[in-house]
């Protein structure tokens, strides 16, 4: 069996630490969606699966889940720039309070696109709520309303994030061995 541990440079975020700041973040969303009868929890897939199962345990607030697949990397570490929605709402967000539950906001474009997207479906409200964020490689601009770690520039896994679709079941974020993506 591959032992996917072996493949880890370092450890950037464990798992008390992660769970410690989700918890912190459902209480934030608790308070500022307490009084919303009508709030969505929109997980990008495949990476922001496990922060979602996690996040919608932790919230207190009523709501309901959903999901969309969008393009990412591939197999690569670099983004491609394009999005291409893989898999779609089949319900209408009109009228709703979506929060975007996200892995990673890196350049911002993908989620720039899926912004604009949603927005022209008229919900009531459209907030992000981000596991990570990586501030030195934005190209555009993304109001982050709850963001879990700031990271720097290094390709992480772990916690859903993947390379080359493995080691999302890590309990935690991890940076890899430079030897692993060559
Ligand atoms: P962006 O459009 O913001 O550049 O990134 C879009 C997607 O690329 C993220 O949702 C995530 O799936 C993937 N991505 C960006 N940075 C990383 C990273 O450091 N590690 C992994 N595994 N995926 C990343």
């Amino acid at each position: 069996m591959k032992d996917l541990y072996a493949d880890i440079d370092y450890v950037l975020i464990d798992e008390e630490k992660m769970q410690a700041r989700i918890n912190e973040l459902a209480q934030m969303i608790d308070t500022d969606y307490g009084d919303s009868d009508n709030l969505l929890f929109l997980c990008i897939l495949k990476g922001g699966y496990m922060f979602m199962s996690d996040l919608s345990r932790a919230c207190k607030a009523p709501h309901v889940i959903d999901f969309m697949a969008v393009s990412s990397y591939g197999d690569s570490t670099t983004s491609s720039g394009a999005v291409q929605i893989a898999l779609d709402l089949k319900s209408s967000i009109e009228g709703w309070d979506v929060l975007i539950v996200e892995d990673i906001i890196d350049t911002g474009l993908t989620l720039s696109y899926l912004l604009e997207n949603l927005k022209a479906r008229k919900p009531k409200s459209l907030k992000i709520c981000s596991l990570l964020s990586k501030p030195v490689r934005h190209k555009v601009e993304i109001p982050i309303d709850y963001l879990g770690f700031e990271v720097p520039d290094e390709f992480v896994v772990g916690y859903g994030l993947d390379f080359a679709q493995l080691y999302r079941n890590l309990p935690f974020i991890a940076v890899l061995k430079p030897e692993v993506f060559s």
